[in-house]
């Protein structure tokens, strides 16, 4: 069994439904299966990093005491399920002037590497967008797509990057790769 340094994960589509722009913590909710996967992927990994792009705040969707208030929801999850959460990475930017920080740009990750030194080529990135495999691609990371979310949309169309492994969804890569 493969062991990562830190697992990043991408928020939306990959841990809950992506209803577009959640901008309140009644409209967020965890996939029923989020919390056990990641307690299996906790075996083999020192813990988590959320990133995620959250263009609502840059178009004026989403408040960000809202997103604070989902952020801590989900701090708390984790903590209630003793799964270490090392931290959550936000991208505010709208993508007509995002910065280095947006996926499929690195920032957020190399932020997180210095932070909590974590050995990026040592990692592994989960997500269902394009953006989410070629930023862990670009880093050297191993990459998992997983098929909810924009996955399916996300497997049709990859172009240069190929995710190490394709999986239904995080709970099916979860067993895959943790037991
Ligand atoms: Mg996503």
């Amino acid at each position: 069994m493969k062991k990562y340094d830190t697992i990043f994960l991408d928020r939306d589509g990959t841990l809950n439904p992506d209803s577009g722009y959640i901008n309140d913590l009644n409209h967020f909710k965890f996939y029923p299966f989020t919390l056990d996967a990641l307690k299996k992927l906790s075996k083999i990994c020192n813990g988590f990093c959320i990133v995620t792009n959250q263009s609502g705040i840059g178009r004026g969707l989403i408040k960000q005491e809202k997103l604070d208030e989902i952020h801590n929801y989900i701090r708390s999850e984790f903590k209630k399920h003793q799964i270490k959460l090392f931290d959550i990475y936000v991208c505010p930017d709208h993508p007509d002037h995002a910065t280095t920080n947006r996926k499929p740009e690195t920032g957020m990750f190399e932020d997180a590497s210095i932070e909590y030194k974590i050995d990026l080529k040592s990692s592994l990135m989960i997500g269902d967008a394009g953006s989410d495999i070629e930023a862990g691609a670009k880093l050297e990371m191993d990459t998992m797509l997983v098929l909810t979310g924009k996955g399916p949309e996300t497997l049709q169309n990859l172009n240069n990057v190929k995710p190490s492994i394709v999986v239904e969804n995080l709970q099916v890569g979860a067993e895959l790769i943790a037991s």
